[in-house]
């Protein structure tokens, strides 16, 4: 519809901008990167020169952080395209996120199964389901679980991932996706917009339930590979 295709051109306009934006700053922080490491290894450093050091070198990661949120916005590999185990896939990034759960106190339940095969670009697709396995752990506030499990609907593959977080009113449900929108401290903003243009481009679909104070499942439907 036309609505859709505006939003679209507004995500590909915004996208574009923010990477060219993240790519100039990308630079100076490589450079300043370098010299913390030289610091480091001085010799006669005080105590607190030590955690100051440190200080400036995590804040540089969580500005790398913010810049490939950015720059990965304008990226569509849609060349380099090969046929994926959805599931392997997924396993792969709750094993990466293993100690950031672990971290939150969040107890993820692996109930995948079977063989779906997809495809799509390997390293996108991968960022699709980080981007969601983040959000639904950092929607939980103390102790909680997350969820993930598969099923095969009409020539799709559907992933399911719930957990037992914040919940989403209606109207937040609705603002998902759009550029910036975000209610965390150090959030972006763009990991969902990433993820329903990934999903978009292969032909998919992102659906969302939730319930405030109870729980989100987010639904990741792709189409089966043939043969
Ligand atoms: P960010 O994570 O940087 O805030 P996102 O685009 O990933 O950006 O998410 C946008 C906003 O949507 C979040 O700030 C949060 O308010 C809401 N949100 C996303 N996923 C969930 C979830 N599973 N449960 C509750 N709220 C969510
Ligand atoms: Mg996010």
């Amino acid at each position: 519809s036309k609505v859709k295709l505006q939003q679209a051109e507004r995500i590909k306009v915004v996208g574009e901008l923010a990477a060219s934006v993240a790519h100039e700053v990308r630079n100076p922080l490589t450079v300043v990167k370098g010299f913390i490491h030289i610091f480091k290894n001085e010799s006669n450093l005080t105590t607190s020169q030590i955690s100051s050091l440190a200080l400036m070198d995590s804040e540089l990661q969580r500005a790398e952080k913010i810049i490939h949120d950015y720059l990965s916005l304008a990226k569509t590999n849609t060349t380099d395209l090969e046929k994926i185990d959805m599931i392997e896939l997924c396993n792969h990034v709750i094993y990466v996120t293993e100690s950031y759960a672990l971290l939150k106190g969040v107890t993820v339940l692996n109930q995948l199964q079977d063989t779906y095969y997809v495809t799509a670009n390997r390293s996108e697709l991968s960022q699709v389901f980080l981007n969601l396995i983040k959000n639904g752990i950092e929607s939980i506030d103390e102790k909680g679980t997350l969820t993930l499990s598969s099923s095969k609907t009409k020539g799709y593959v559907q992933i399911d991932i719930t957990d037992t977080g914040k919940g989403m009113s209606e109207e937040e449900i609705q603002r998902l996706g759009t550029p910036f929108y975000t209610t965390k401290d150090q959030g972006t903003g763009l990991g969902t917009m990433f993820c329903y243009k990934t999903i978009g481009h292969l032909h998919g679909e992102i659906k969302v339930k939730s319930i405030l104070n109870e729980g989100t499942t987010v639904s990741v439907l792709l189409p089966l590979c043939r043969g």
